[in-house]
C-alpha cells in the first residue's frame, strides 16, 4: 500500500466519508484515502429516537467497508500524530502516511473525567446518556417509576446541542401516556441561559416546556454526581448580580449546600457526558486555545498550515456540532482543495455557519431549528414542499423527516457523495 496520497483524510465518519464520496464523485482519477480504525459507521441522529424506544439501534450501524465510497483506499488504523512540516500523518501501525492536501475530521471524543463520579456512574443503574448508550436510556425511561427525571448537559461544547433536551421532551411525553406525570418532577438544567438561542425556536421551546410542567433551571453546570446517593451537584453559573436562590420548600427537594452548590437528587438521570477533541489532535500544533482544530470559519482552512482543512466535529466553528453542518461543510472543503489543485489560491466556497437542529418534542411531533453564525433562522425552502410553512412550530411531517426521511437520505445519497 503506498504510504503517500493526494488526499488523506483523518476520519470515515460522517464528515470523513462525505468528502471522500464527494471528491470522488468530482473526478474519480483521484487518490483518496482515509485512516479509520473502526469495523462500524454511525447514523448518530437517530439515538434519541432510539433512546426513546422508537427507533431499532441495529437499524443505526452498518459496516464500514458499505459506507467507505468505492475508489477510496481505506487504511485502517490509528492517526496518533501529526507532523505538518513534512506533510506527515503519524499512525499506530502503519508508520507515517504523507499527503499533499489533508482533512481532519476524526469527531470529538466524550469526555466524562471531567465530571466528578460521572466515569463511574455513567450507563449503570439509573444514570443514562442517549451518546454513549442509548438503549441503556430506554430501559431506564421505561421503568421509571416516578419521582425526579433530571435531564442535564455540561459546560463544554457538544454535538448535537439539542439532544439533551429533545429526550426531555420525549419522556415527558412518555411518561404523561404513562400517568406517571403526576408523581415526576421533569427537570431540565442546562449551563446556558435561554433555552435555544434562535429566537423564533425559544418560543415554541417555551410552549413546550410550560406543557409539560418541566422545570427548567438556566446556569446550571453540572460538576459533580454521587451514583450511591442518587445526588448530582450543580455549580450555579450567572453572573453575580443574578445569584441563585433556592427555595428550601421545593418539591424537588433541591437544597443549596456549604459549598454554594446546590445538590439535586434524582431518580433518574440524563446527560451529555462533557465533550472534547479526540488526544491526538489535542496534542498537536493544529489546535486553538480551547484545544479544537483552527480552522478558518469560512473556508475551513487550517489557519497556519494551507493544505490542511478540517470539519465535523472537531472543528473550531462557533455553530453547532451536528451532521447538518457537516453537509453544508463539505462542499466546501471540496471546492477549495480542489481549487489548491488547480494552483488557485483564492478560496472561492464559504461556509456561513448553517447548522440544524431536528428538536423532537414528543411522539409524533417536531421543530426543526436551522439557522447560521448569527443565530438568523434560515429554514430551507424545500419545506414548503412538504407542506411545512413553519418550521419553527411543532409539525408531523418534521417528525417524519427525523424518523424516515432523513435516516434515507443519509445512507443513499450523503454517503454516496450526492450535495442534498
Ligand atoms: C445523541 C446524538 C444525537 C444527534 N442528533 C443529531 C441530529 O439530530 N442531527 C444532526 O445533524 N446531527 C446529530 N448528531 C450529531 C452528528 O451525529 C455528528 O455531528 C456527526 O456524526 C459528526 O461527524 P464527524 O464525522 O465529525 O464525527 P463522527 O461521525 O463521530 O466520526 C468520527 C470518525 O473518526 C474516527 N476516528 C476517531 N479517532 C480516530 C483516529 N485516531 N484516527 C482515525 N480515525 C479516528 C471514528 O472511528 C469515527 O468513525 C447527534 C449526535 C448524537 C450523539
Amino acid at each position: 500500500m503506498s504510504t503517500h496520497h493526494n488526499v488523506l483524510i483523518i476520519g470515515g465518519g460522517t464528515a470523513g466519508i462525505m468528502t471522500a464520496a464527494q471528491l470522488l464523485k468530482k473526478d474519480n482519477s483521484m487518490d483518496v484515502a482515509i485512516i479509520e480504525p473502526s469495523d462500524k459507521h454511525f447514523y448518530q441522529p437517530a439515538w434519541t429516537l432510539v433512546g426513546a424506544g422508537t427507533y431499532d439501534m441495529k437499524k443505526t450501524e452498518r459496516t464500514m467497508a458499505s459506507v467507505m465510497p468505492s475508489g477510496a483506499t481505506w487504511i485502517k488504523d490509528y492517526a496518533t500524530g501529526f507532523d505538518t512540516e513534512n506533510n506527515v500523518v503519524k499512525t499506530q501501525n502503519k508508520g507515517n502516511i504523507s499527503y499533499d492536501y489533508l482533512a481532519v475530521a476524526p469527531g470529538l471524543v466524550m469526555a466524562p473525567e471531567m465530571i466528578e463520579g460521572l466515569p463511574e456512574a455513567l450507563d449503570k443503574g439509573v444514570v443514562c446518556s442517549n451518546y454513549t448508550d442509548p438503549e441503556h436510556t430506554w430501559n431506564v425511561i421505561k421503568n421509571f417509576k416516578g419521582g425526579n427525571a433530571v435531564f442535564t448537559q455540561p459546560t463544554t461544547p457538544i454535538k448535537c446541542g439539542g439532544a439533551p433536551q429533545k429526550i426531555a421532551y420525549l419522556a415527558a411525553d412518555y411518561f404523561r401516556k404513562n400517568n406517571l406525570s403526576s408523581k415526576t418532577n421533569v427537570v431540565f438544567a442546562t449551563p446556558g441561559s435561554v433555552i435555544f438561542g434562535v429566537k423564533p425556536i425559544k418560543e415554541t421551546l417555551m410552549k413546550v416546556i410550560n406543557r409539560y410542567n418541566i422545570e427548567f433551571k438556566p446556569h446550571y453546570a453540572p460538576i459533580r454526581i454521587d451514583a450511591d446517593k442518587k445526588m448530582i451537584y450543580f455549580k450555579y453559573v450567572a453572573s453575580d448580580e443574578n445569584q441563585c436562590v433556592v427555595n428550601e420548600d421545593n418539591s424537588l427537594g433541591e437544597k443549596l449546600n456549604i459549598n454554594g452548590n446546590i445538590e439535586m437528587p434524582f431518580d433518574m438521570l440524563h446527560l451529555a457526558p462533557p465533550q472534547a477533541a479526540p488526544q491526538f489532535v489535542r496534542d498537536s500544533n493544529l489546535v486553538n486555545d480551547a484545544g479544537w482544530l483552527d480552522v478558518n470559519h469560512n473556508t475551513l482552512q487550517h489557519n497556519i498550515f494551507s493544505n490542511v482543512f478540517g470539519l465535523g466535529d472537531v472543528a473550531a466553528l462557533p455553530t453547532a456540532k451536528t451532521g447538518a453542518a457537516i453537509r453544508k461543510q463539505v462542499p466546501v472543503v471540496v471546492e477549495n482543495i480542489t481549487r489548491l489543485q488547480k494552483h488557485k489560491d483564492e478560496m472561492d466556497a464559504s461556509y456561513k455557519g448553517y447548522s440544524s437542529c431536528p428538536l423532537v418534542t414528543g411522539y409524533g411531533k417536531m421543530v426543526l431549528a436551522e439557522f447560521d453564525y448569527s443565530g438568523n433562522f434560515t429554514p430551507d425552502p424545500k419545506l414548503k414542499q412538504m407542506l411545512i410553512k413553519d418550521s419553527s412550530k411543532e409539525h408531523w411531517r418534521l417528525w417524519f423527516l427525523k424518523k424516515f426521511m432523513l435516516p434515507y437520505l443519509y445512507w443513499n445519497k450523503m454517503m454516496k457523495g450526492e450535495n442534498v
